[in-house]
């Protein structure tokens, strides 16, 4: 007779899925994931890496780490994350390898002081695009049986990932939509940043402490125009590839949302007002020389603040909206700043920052 007794490993296992399937938080879904890994291959280490698109070169996110026996470890925060410290793509043979042919690649220790190395590629289903990678140091070759169970592991992984883009993302644009963005706009709050030590499989260097976080709204111009003469289809193929044209406008650090409609939020990571209004006029200038098929040019008008200390998402929305509709009144196809129109006197200074009112 089969002996159905469970191994108590596999009831870990189990375990950890349970709990893997609670969760409806992309970060801390990385982080049990990365446990369950560490708990459930015998490895030195385990640590995720991401693939990150800037200014049309990839680079790899660290993002968490976990040593045997040890703390599951955030290494980055994406919103925080600093692309000038990351590794290109090329830099790693062995994981451009496992990211080109799609199959776990594994690499001998090169000296006796080293480990093996053993890469999996983590491929979303949705257009089968590379989401990044996750990475073994072991002192042996990993065991047929793990390599196993890893990859049943990080399929679990992508489908949950499939379902909170579901949830998360608009469905013609592919953007994040509103309901994400309560939760990305709380996390641009200054927090405190715990430092990491470093791993064998570690590349990560200081992440940025308090960065300043500027939002901004951004309203087609005479959308309305583009239904009435050339149909709702057309309409909705000139959104989808504005929705490109601020993908590849804006920094991977960026975060840009539908908001619905013709209305668009990007949460930009920006050092100072001047470098938050050029990233804005760079979006703009691409609007307003893309010839879209059909339709010609179209332009947007946009407004932006900087998200405070305290401040709430309706407040911070509200004063880029101030500005947005100056942009509107005066011509359309502008940037505008609320703190600026608040210097020059043509907004009033009725700024709230979350529900306090400050003046
Ligand atoms: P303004 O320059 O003042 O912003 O003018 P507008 O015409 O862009 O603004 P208005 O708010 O009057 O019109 C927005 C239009 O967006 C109305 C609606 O027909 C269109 N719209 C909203 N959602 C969608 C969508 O999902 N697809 C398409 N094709 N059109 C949409
Ligand atoms: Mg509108
Ligand atoms: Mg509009």
């Amino acid at each position: 007779m089969l002996d159905k007794t469970l191994e108590p490993s596999a009831l870990v296992l189990i375990d950890h899925l349970v709990r893997l399937s609670t969760l409806r938080d992309r970060d801390t879904l990385l982080a049990g994931v990365t446990r369950a890994l560490a708990d459930t291959v015998s490895a030195r280490e385990v640590a995720t890496f991401s693939l990150v698109l800037d200014e049309d070169k990839r680079y790899w996110m660290p993002l968490t780490l976990c040593s045997a026996g040890g703390p599951m470890k955030v290494v980055t925060d994406p919103l925080r994350a600093d692309v000038t410290t990351m590794r290109p793509m090329e830099s790693d043979p062995v994981r451009m390898r496992s990211v080109e042919t799609l199959e776990t690649t594994s690499e001998p220790p090169n000296e006796p002081s080293q480990q093996w190395r053993t890469v999996f590629p983590v491929v979303l289903s949705k257009d089968s695009v590379v989401w990044g990678v996750v990475e073994f140091a072991s002192a042996q070759a990993l065991a047929p049986a793990d390599v196993v169970a890893v990859t049943r592991l990080l399929q679990v992984f992508c489908n949950m990932l499939d379902v909170l883009d579901y949830s998360e993302c608009d469905a013609l644009t592919g953007l994040w939509n509103r309901k994400s963005f309560e939760d990305v706009f709380f996390k641009t709050m200054p927090s405190m940043e715990a430092a990491l030590p470093a791993g064998a499989l570690t590349e990560h260097r200081a992440p940025l402490v308090n960065p300043v976080f500027w939002l901004a709204m951004v309203d087609i111009d005479h959308f309305k125009q583009v239904n009435d003469v050339f149909g709702h289809l057309i309409g909705d193929e000139v959104l989808i590839l504005v929705a490109r044209l601020m993908r590849t406008s804006f920094r991977s650090h960026d975060r840009v949302f539908r908001f619905g409609g013709e209305e668009f939020v990007v949460v930009l990571r920006c050092p100072d007002h001047a470098s938050a209004n050029a990233a804005l006029e760079r979006f703009r200038r691409n609007m307003e020389a893309y010839d879209f098929p059909q339709v010609g040019q179209k332009t947007a008008s946009v407004g932006f603040t900087q998200i405070l200390q305290g401040d709430s998402p309706s407040a911070a929305c509200e004063r880029a909206d101030q500005a947005v509709y100056h942009a509107k009144r005066n011509g359309r196809n502008l940037v505008c700043s609320e703190s600026d129109l608040v210097d020059r006197g043509l907004l009033k200074a009725d700024v709230k920052v979350g529900d306090i009112e400050l003046f």
